[in-house]
């Protein structure tokens, strides 16, 4: 299928394909998502192709913030293993996009110039214990001491806090009563004394591992704090600003190259596994599953343009981003449980990749906003009263 895509987005899509048959092969996602290991070198090798550059406008050493750009790389990197493709977003999405929005001018000109060459990577700490989607309710403190800024509390669910550079931390910088105002964002080093790490042992998204953070008298600059001390409880104008629409299609580009990932294996399947004395494509049982799978894969491509396409023109489009969430990590589940479907009993067999695939594509509805809460946000969005 053709979605008459911009000719530098097909060159994008082209070099990672070939990057990601030489460096990921499927051996060694195997092997990453067994180890919950990041590939740091093979990272660095992403580096040198440039695309790390994406999101960095180019006075910072970028190739100009170009979000299809983006989504188009998270997806080919997800359709092989997350073990790339998160910490990719790490770098220039938690980092790169929310500095080039949200950073001080000092703040954009230490980091960016890291961030376009696949030096910096940021870990979002946003999630508690008693803190989900209600991430107002944050109980993480922050409180300024002459030009130190000390961190107190507890993160859960911290993707990637054991490879980043900085947790992005949204933390109360003042009373829980003026929920929305006391709220800033600071970055505090892992290697921080005070600073302590514990894994969690999750079902998917295997290489950026996912851990609970403690904070215990943390000692920071205040240079730390995102938007310098100007940003000192602005954190949740931060949050809600154009990042969120944009971070909303970082996990369905994840989505969506996941299910790619799993049709491409279901597709060559089908042509290869024989029962009966006839291959198991004969079936139309299986012919009709895969024409919905194409269907629904390419709906979701068009969603993805439509959303990408406004967010890059600076449109509002917080309603198109969340159908965009909402419609493509559902799709998506589907699609990649139809692929297991097909494989029969080697879509349970973990050599096979779609067993990978299953465990990873469960996690997109739950993360970056829920489907229910996307659900909420498009209908009080779109203007139907409060129940
Ligand atoms: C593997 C993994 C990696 C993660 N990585 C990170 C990370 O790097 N950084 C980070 O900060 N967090 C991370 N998270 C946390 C994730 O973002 C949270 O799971 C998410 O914020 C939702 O919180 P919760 O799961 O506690 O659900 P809750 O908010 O407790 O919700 C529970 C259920 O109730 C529903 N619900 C809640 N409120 C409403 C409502 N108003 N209307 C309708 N339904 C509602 C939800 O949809 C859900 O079904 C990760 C989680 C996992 C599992």
């Amino acid at each position: 299928m053709t979605l008459n895509e911009p000719e530098h987005i097909r060159m994008i899509r082209e070099t990672v394909r070939r990057f990601v048959d030489q460096e990921m092969t499927r051996r060694k996602a195997y092997e990453w998502d067994r180890d919950n290991h990041f590939p740091r070198d093979v990272f660095g090798k992403l580096a040198e192709t440039g695309m790390m550059a994406v999101t960095i406008p180019e006075e910072f050493g970028g190739s100009g913030r170009d979000i299809l750009a983006t989504m188009a790389v998270i997806e080919e990197l997800g359709r092989r293993s997350l073990a790339v493709a998160v910490p990719y977003i790490m770098s220039t999405c938690y980092a790169g996009m929310n500095l080039v929005e949200c950073g001080s001018e000092e703040q954009k000109l230490e980091y960016l110039p890291k961030v376009a060459k696949g030096e910096l990577m940021f870990a979002y700490g946003w999630t508690e214990p008693d803190v989900g989607a209600d991430l107002a309710s944050v109980k993480s403190t922050a409180k300024r001491v002459g030009d130190k800024i000390i961190v107190n509390g507890t993160k859960r669910f911290c993707s990637g806090a054991g490879i980043a550079d900085y947790i992005y931390a949204l933390v109360r910088t003042g009373p829980a009563d003026e929920r929305y105002r006391n709220l800033s964002i600071v970055l505090i080093p892992p290697n921080t004394p005070g600073v302590d790490i514990d894994f969690l042992d999750c079902m998917g998204m295997k290489g950026a591992a996912t851990t609970d953070v403690s904070f215990s008298d943390v000692e920071i600059p205040i240079a730390n704090v995102i938007g310098g001390a100007d940003g000192w409880n602005r954190g949740w104008e931060f949050i809600v600003g154009s990042g969120l629409d944009v971070e909303k299609l970082e996990v369905a580009a994840l989505s969506l190259g996941i299910a790619v990932g799993a049709v491409e294996d279901a597709w060559a399947y089908v042509q290869e596994r024989q029962q009966f004395g006839r291959r198991i494509l004969e079936h139309q049982s299986i012919r009709h599953m895969l024409a919905d799978m194409q269907t629904s894969l390419h709906a979701c491509r068009l969603v993805m343009a439509q959303a990408a396409s406004l967010a890059q023109a600076g449109e509002r489009c917080s309603i198109e981003t969340s159908m965009a969430k909402l419609f493509i990590c559902e799709a998506a589940k589907k699609i990649v449980l139809d692929c297991q479907t097909i494989h029969g009993a080697y879509g349970y067999e973990k050599e096979f990749g779609i067993e990978r695939y299953v465990r990873d594509v469960l996690l997109m509805p739950i993360i970056g906003g829920s489907s229910a809460i996307q659900r909420n946000n498009i209908v009080n969005w779109m203007g139907l009263p409060k129940a």
